[in-house]
């Protein structure tokens, strides 16, 4: 946990640009966009992978699906469509060790993915 960037972002200790914060939440832009909008969504507690949830993190989950609907609406991508998603693991592409949920609109995207 004390080497996770993820973690250390929330502490500000690395800065971000943040979009949205509460006591549970974290949202913030990625450094990388792939897309117009491309947005970073994280519990405040460190949970690795979705491998590693348990029964006492679905209140957190909802939040974090939730706090994407809202901040779809703030930032003006809600009404044309956007995609959402957890990589979890090495195949799919996970390479922050804390889960984070990406939201991504200003484009269209295909399906499946990549
Ligand atoms: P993953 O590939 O694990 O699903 O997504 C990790 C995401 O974190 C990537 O889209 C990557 O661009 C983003 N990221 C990595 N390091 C940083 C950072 O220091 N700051 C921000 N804002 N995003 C980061
Ligand atoms: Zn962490």
């Amino acid at each position: 946990m004390g080497d996770c960037l993820f973690c250390k972002i929330i502490k500000k200790e690395i800065p971000a640009e943040i979009v949205y914060e509460n006591d549970n939440v974290l949202a913030f832009k990625d450094i990388n966009p792939q897309a117009p909008t491309h947005i970073l969504i994280i519990p405040k507690i460190h949970v690795p992978t979705l491998n590693e949830l348990e029964e006492s993190h679905k209140e957190m989950m909802g939040e974090l699906l939730l706090t994407s609907s809202k901040i779809a609406k703030q930032e003006g991508i809600a009404d044309d469509g956007y995609r959402t998603g957890f990589n979890c693991g090495e195949a799919a592409g996970q390479t922050v060790w804390h889960i984070h949920l990406h939201l991504l609109g200003g484009r269209s995207f295909n399906w499946p993915p990549g």
